[in-house]
C-alpha cells in the first residue's frame, strides 16, 4: 500500500514533515515498496554539476513492484482496460496476472533478440495494450525504452532513434486515430533508411496494412512471441539505473532526451498518483493522454500499475466518431478518475453540450488537466458540465524533466481556484526568484519558478548531452532547478502558472503572462481559442499580438470581434493588457500534444517567417502558412 493523505489537516502534516526531514519523510514512502537490497543512503546531490542520486545503492525492479508485489491481492483484478478506436470493436482486458504473463513473454522475446541490460529499444507503436506491454517488457529486463509518439514523421523517429542508438524498434503496421489509419511501418521504414544501429523490428498487426517486411531485419510480433515462456526474471537494477529516455514536447526548441532513472521515479509516479487523484480500491482511473507523452508514462503505466490501480487505455480520439466519444468511454467503464489537457477540454467546449449526458457522468468522482494552463471558461465548463458541480478538478503542474506531478491540489482535499494549480506536493519546494537571481518571499508575488530542494523524480541528465542538461536547468539561478515557467504566487500562496517565461510580455515595463491575457480573449462568446505573443512596439517596447480562433462570426463581422475582443480584455484585466493586432486564424499551431507553439507566432509576430526553427512536432503546418498569409504585419 501507498501512504495516502486524507484530509487538508493531513496534507499540511505531511508537507511541513517533508522539508523539515526530507529523509525520513522519503524513507516512509520508498517502504512501500519491494527492494532486493536496500538503499545506504536515502539521497546524495548537488545542483552544480549537477548530479542527483535517489535511494542509494538501492536494488529493485520496477515491474516487480507493479506485479510481484501487486499479484497476491490484486492477480485477478483488471489491470489494463482497453478501449479501441472504433466504438463497436470489442474492449480488451488484461488482469495482472495476465498482464505479467504478457510482459514476461515480451521480456523473453527481446531477450532473445538480444536485447540485454541498459540497451535501447525505440517503441514507436499506436495506443494498444501492446504498447504498455512493450514498456513493461524492457524495464523487467533493463532495457531503456524510448517511446516516440506514433504522431510523429519519420524525421522526428530517425532523430530520436539515432540520438539513443536504439537496437530494436517496436512498431506496429499500422494505428487507428479516428476515421484514418497512420501508416507506421511505412514511416519507419522511412526513419530506418538512416538508423544505422537499429538490428531489428518487430511488427504488430493492427489494422491489417500492407507492409513492406525486409528480411533478416523484420519480424512480425506474433511470431517473434511464439513459444517464448510467460516466467522471465527480473532484471536486478540499481536505483540509479536508467529507466527510460523520452523526448520533451518541442514547444520550446529542439526535443531533449530527458532520462529518467529507476528507484526514485517508482517511488515518485506511485505516491504522486496515489494521492493526487485519490484512487481508492476498485476505482476505474481513465487518463486520454498518449504513451508517447510523459503523462502516459507516469499516470498512464507506472503510477496506476505500481498502485495496484484499473488503468484505462484509449487508443482513438476524442471527438470520433462524434465529440461525445470520451463520455461514452466513462459511461461504458463507470470511470471514476478522467484526467485529460485543457486542448482537449477547449476544443470539446467548442462543440457545444449537446454531447454530455448527465446520466453517463455519474461514475466520475475526480477530473484532472495537465499540459498547459487552463484559462478560467475551459475550467467552469469543465466543472459544471463534466463534473457536474461535483468533482474536484486537480489542475496538475509538471514537466517532462519533473517525472511526476508537482504543483497541484489533491482531490477533494485541497479547496480548488479556477486556473490555479494550487500548493506544491509534499517533499516539493518551490521558490520564485526574479530576473536579477533574488528570491521573492511572502505571498502576492510573480516571477520565475524554481524548485530548491531535489524530488525523486527529477530527471538526471539529458541522453548524450549533460552540458545542456546543466545549461537549460541548473544554470539560471545558482543551486536551483530553474522550470522555465512563470508564477504567480497570490495573497493565499496559490501558484497560478502563467506560462513560458520566454513568453512573458513587457508592456511599458509591466509584466504580463500568456496565459492571463489568454484567458481573458478566451471568455469572449465567440472565442474558441486564442494565442497572444508579444512582438517589437516604438513606444511600448512590446505589443501585444493576439491570434484567435473563433467559431463562426457574428453580425458585426470581423472588425466588430476584434473590437468586443480588445474591450473584454481591457474590462477583465485592464487597459495595458489590451491587445494591439488581433488576427482572427483558422487554427493554432499545435505541437502533437496538443500545446500550442508560441515560438512561431512570435516568429510572425515580428515579421520573420523565415526561420522557425525545429517544426518537427508541429501537428499541422499548413495551419502556419494561412497564418501568415493573413498576418497583420509585412511578413
Ligand atoms: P519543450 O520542453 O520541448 O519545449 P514542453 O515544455 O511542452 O516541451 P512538457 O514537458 O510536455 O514539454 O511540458 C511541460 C510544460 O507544460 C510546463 O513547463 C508548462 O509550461 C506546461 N504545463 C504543464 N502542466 C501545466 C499546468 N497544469 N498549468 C500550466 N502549465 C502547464
Ligand atoms: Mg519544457
Amino acid at each position: 500500500m501507498i501512504n495516502k493523505i486524507h484530509s487538508l489537516g493531513g496534507y499540511i502534516h505531511e508537507y511541513q514533515k517533508s522539508i523539515a526531514n526530507p529523509e525520513a519523510f522519503w524513507t516512509q514512502q520508498a517502504e512501500c515498496f519491494f527492494w532486493r537490497k536496500r538503499w545506504d543512503k536515502v539521497f546524495d546531490w548537488n545542483f552544480d554539476e549537477p548530479n542527483i542520486q535517489w535511494f542509494v545503492n538501492g536494488k529493485l525492479n520496477i515491474t516487480e513492484n507493479i506485479f510481484e508485489r501487486n499479484l497476491y491481492t490484486h492477480g485477478n483484478q483488471e489491470a489494463i482496460i482497453w478501449e479501441p478506436n472504433d466504438p463497436n470493436d470489442e474492449t480488451r482486458t488484461l488482469t495482472y496476472s495476465e498482464l505479467y504473463q504478457e510482459v514476461n513473454k515480451f521480456a523473453n522475446t527481446l531477450k532473445r533478440l538480444g536485447v540485454g541490460k541498459g540497451d535501447r529499444v525505440a517503441i514507436y507503436m499506436p495506443m494498444v495494450p501492446e504498447l504498455a506491454i512493450a514498456v513493461l517488457a524492457c524495464a523487467r529486463i533493463g532495457a531503456i525504452h524510448s517511446v516516440v509518439f506514433a504522431g510523429f514523421s519519420a524525421n522526428a523517429l530517425q532523430e530520436r532513434i539515432n540520438d539513443a542508438t536504439a537496437k530494436v524498434l517496436l512498431t506496429a503496421d499500422g494505428g487507428f486515430r479516428g476515421d484514418k489509419i497512420t501508416p507506421l511501418k511505412k514511416i519507419a521504414d522511412e526513419a530506418l533508411e538512416s538508423c544505422p544501429t537499429i538490428e531489428t523490428v518487430v511488427v504488430l498487426k493492427r489494422t491489417n496494412s500492407e507492409v513492406d517486411m525486409v528480411v533478416g531485419r523484420d519480424i512480425w510480433w506474433h511470431k517473434a512471441i511464439d513459444g517464448q515462456s510467460d516466467t522471465c526474471p527480473a532484471e536486478e537494477m540499481d536505483s540509479e539505473d536508467p529507466l527510460f529516455i523520452l523526448y520533451t514536447s518541442g514547444s520550446t526548441g529542439k526535443p531533449k532526451g530527458i532520462v529518467h532513472t529507476t528507484g526514485g521515479y517508482m517511488v515518485y509516479t506511485a505516491y504522486s498518483f496515489s494521492n493526487v487523484f485519490q484512487y481508492h480500491v476498485d476505482d476505474v482511473y481513465f487518463c486520454t493522454a498518449d504513451i508517447g507523452w510523459i503523462t502516459g508514462h507516469s499516470y498512464i503505466v507506472y503510477g496506476p500499475l505500481l498502485a495496484g490501480a484499473k488503468t484505462l487505455m484509449f487508443e482513438g480520439v476524442p471527438t470520433w466518431p462524434n465529440a461525445g466519444r470520451f463520455w461514452d468511454i466513462v459511461a461504458k467503464h463507470k470511470v471514476n478518475q478522467f484526467y485529460t489537457a485543457p486542448t482537449a477540454i477547449r476544443a470539446l467546449l467548442a462543440k457545444g453540450n449537446d454531447f454530455l449526458e448527465e446520466k453517463k457522468l455519474q461514475s466520475l468522482k475526480v477530473l484532472g488537466t495537465v499540459g498547459e494552463p487552463i484559462n478560467e471558461e475551459a475550467w467552469h465548463w469543465y466543472h459544471d458540465h463534466v463534473g457536474l458541480n461535483r468533482c474536484p478538478i486537480v489542475d496538475t503542474w509538471w514537466q517532462t524533466e519533473t517525472g511526476g506531478i508537482m504543483i497541484s491540489p489533491l482531490a477533494g482535499i485541497t479547496p480548488t481556484k479556477p486556473s490555479f494549480a494550487t500548493l506544491p506536493l509534499p517533499g516539493i519546494q518551490p521558490i520564485i526568484m526574479n530576473g536579477d537571481g533574488k528570491e521573492l518571499t511572502g505571498n502576492s508575488v510573480e516571477g520565475n519558478l524554481c524548485i530548491k530542494f531535489p524530488w525523486p523524480g527529477i530527471a538526471r541528465t539529458i541522453w548524450n548531452d549533460h552540458q545542456r542538461f546543466k545549461d537549460t536547468y541548473f544554470s539560471t539561478y545558482n543551486k536551483m532547478y530553474f522550470t522555465g515557467d512563470g508564477v504567480k504566487r497570490d495573497e493565499d500562496g496559490y501558484y497560478r502558472i502563467l506560462g513560458r517565461v520566454d513568453d512573458v510580455i513587457n508592456v511599458s515595463g509591466h509584466r504580463l503572462g500568456t496565459a492571463e491575457i489568454e484567458n481573458a480573449i478566451n471568455e469572449h462568446p465567440l472565442v474558441n481559442e486564442s494565442a497572444v505573443v508579444g512582438y517589437p512596439h516604438a513606444i511600448k517596447g512590446q505589443g501585444i499580438y493576439a491570434f484567435v480562433v473563433c467559431g463562426e462570426l457574428s453580425t458585426g463581422g470581423e472588425e466588430g470581434i476584434r473590437k468586443s475582443i480588445m474591450q473584454g480584455v481591457t474590462k477583465i484585466i485592464g487597459p495595458i493588457a489590451r491587445p494591439d493586432l488581433v488576427q482572427l486564424v483558422p487554427g493554432l499551431p499545435k505541437t502533437r500534444s496538443g500545446k500550442i507553439m508560441r515560438r512561431i507566432l512570435r516568429k510572425v509576430a515580428e515579421g520573420d517567417a523565415t526561420n522557425l526553427g525545429d517544426i518537427t512536432t508541429l501537428l499541422d503546418e499548413d495551419v502556419v502558412d494561412k497564418i501568415i498569409d493573413g498576418a497583420l504585419v509585412d511578413v
